[in-house]
């Protein structure tokens, strides 16, 4: 059985160390979440996996981790302090405030609510006698822009000349950067830099547990082409692939809970000419996933150039007297939304064969955060003592994440790694010790499979080399 709901896997993440509400102890904070000793470890695989498969794995790209805090007039340049704006409403009756657009998606469908003009909103959400989601009244305030940058001041003096930005997205410092990088590293067009880090943006109602936050990070790549020697469209269509491949066979996310969905005309952003979304069937129904290619043209490089003064060209190597401004192609993930759609669909409730029921997280090996776990079977010391013999030869002798657990029954053991979706679990028993033949030979173990509940005896030996693989 699936999620059913969100509050399943909020339990389970908070029971089992996946996500935290963000500080906890003080009564959180709204929408903010901390990822627990698991979650690091799942968040940390996906963004490896993102890393190995778009950065190391690819000759034509390149990695970058530029600062958070930028030159305010990066924004200014990019269009995000004039354009990056919401629709905010608010209930007259009960004050809350609301994303005008969002409370219209589910009557008109997020393409037709995505490109109301600002002042369409209010009239359309009386006209559709759409209520106050906190208190029922329809009656609504004419909408406002609202700018979702976080504002702050850098240094001692809160003026206005020490103004700075949280930076909302990561892809500026990719093209603040383009000069620096073009000059050291000897690419050739078509090339890439991809870079992954946190962007700040005051979203008017986040929720969702973590598919909407204020905080959140994203994994984003600028893939540079030259217009004359590349369609667009071929460009666009390769990084459609590319990234519904990342998602379905790279992190193995469920083919029938994605869809692509390309943006209205009317919908796209200001610098856009083309944008296809992945949505994932989350359990309040379809919602952005990721873009897997938006195409911005040289809309980014020509505004800094103006901006900054200083020339963002490419000189082609086969024609020096030839300089373009390179075209942009954006497939841009967040990597809170991806790990949470990981565990929506690795959430599994099945019956097992003795009757009664077991959750399990069936993540992709590669993702699960913890590989293999050696469960010794008894706390008797001189079990407990080759279990952690064993322990340390893994640790030793391969990459892998081991946990080892003692605390409570066999069956609540398996149980719990279940739930945390560890692959393999090792059983220690007094065969191994020598001590019951019936339980099994001498330096033999159990391996039990987390998916086919499949159990295997094997030597001490075999077990580091199965491992191994
Ligand atoms: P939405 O329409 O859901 O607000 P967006 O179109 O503004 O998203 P993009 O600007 O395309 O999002 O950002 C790229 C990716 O960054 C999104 O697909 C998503 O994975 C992630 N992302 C954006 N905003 C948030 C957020 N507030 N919380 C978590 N992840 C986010």
């Amino acid at each position: 059985m699936p999620a059913q709901t969100l509050d399943q896997l909020v339990s389970l993440s908070k029971r089992r160390g996946f996500v935290f509400p963000g500080s906890d102890i003080y009564g959180g904070l709204a929408n903010t979440w901390d990822y627990g000793p698991l979650g690091v470890e799942l968040k940390n695989r996906l963004k490896k996996l993102w890393w190995k498969t778009f950065i190391h794995k690819r000759q034509d790209m390149v990695g970058l981790d530029a600062s958070i805090l930028m030159n305010p007039r990066v924004w200014e340049a990019s269009g995000h302090v004039s354009s990056f704006t919401d629709p905010l409403i608010d209930c007259k009756k009960c004050k809350q405030r609301f994303r005008g657009d969002k409370l219209l998606e589910e009557k008109l469908g997020v393409e037709a609510a995505a490109i109301l003009q600002l002042e369409q909103v209010q009239p359309m959400l009386v006209a559709e006698r759409i209520p106050c989601p906190n208190c029922g009244a329809v009656e609504w305030t004419e909408a406002k822009k609202f700018n979702l940058m976080f504002k702050t001041h850098q240094g001692v003096s809160e003026e206005t000349a020490s103004l700075v930005y949280l930076r909302p997205e990561t892809a500026q410092g990719i093209f603040v950067n383009f000069k620096n990088i073009t000059d050291t590293m000897r690419l050739r067009l078509p090339f890439g830099v991809g870079q992954i880090g946190k962007a700040f943006r005051n979203e008017i109602t986040p929720g969702n547990f973590t598919f909407r936050t204020r905080e959140f990070e994203q994994m984003e790549i600028e893939y540079f082409f030259d217009p004359e020697r590349q369609k667009w469209e071929d460009v666009f269509a390769e990084w459609k692939k590319a990234s519904w491949e990342f998602l379905t066979k790279t992190l193995g996310i469920k083919e029938e809970n994605l869809r692509f969905r390309d943006h209205e005309k009317d919908e796209l952003s200001h610098y856009s000419r083309g944008t296809t979304d992945v949505e994932y069937k989350f359990p309040w129904g379809w919602g952005e996933l990721c873009a897997a290619a938006a195409y911005r043209t040289d809309y980014d490089l020509k505004q800094h150039e103006k901006f900054s003064g200083q020339e963002l060209q490419y000189t082609d190597p086969d024609d020096p007297t030839r300089k373009i401004t390179p075209h942009v192609m954006e497939p841009s993930f967040g990597s809170d939304r991806i790990a949470l759609a990981i565990m929506l669909d690795a959430y599994t409730e099945e019956p097992l064969p003795n009757g009664e029921s077991r959750t399990v997280m069936r993540f992709d090996p590669r993702l699960a955060p913890i590989d293999v776990a050696i469960l010794p079977l008894s706390k008797k010391e001189h079990l407990i003592a080759k279990a952690q013999e064993i322990y340390k030869a893994i640790l030793d002798k391969t990459n892998l994440v081991c946990d080892f657990d003692v605390t409570g029954s066999i069956g609540k053991r398996y149980r719990r790694q279940d739930e945390i979706g560890t692959p393999r679990c090792i059983t220690v028993d007094f065969g191994t010790l020598g001590e019951d033949p019936e339980q099994g030979a001498p330096d033999t173990v159990t391996i039990r499979d987390r998916d086919s509940l499949q159990q295997e005896r094997v030597t001490i030996t075999q077990l580091i080399e199965k491992l191994r693989e």
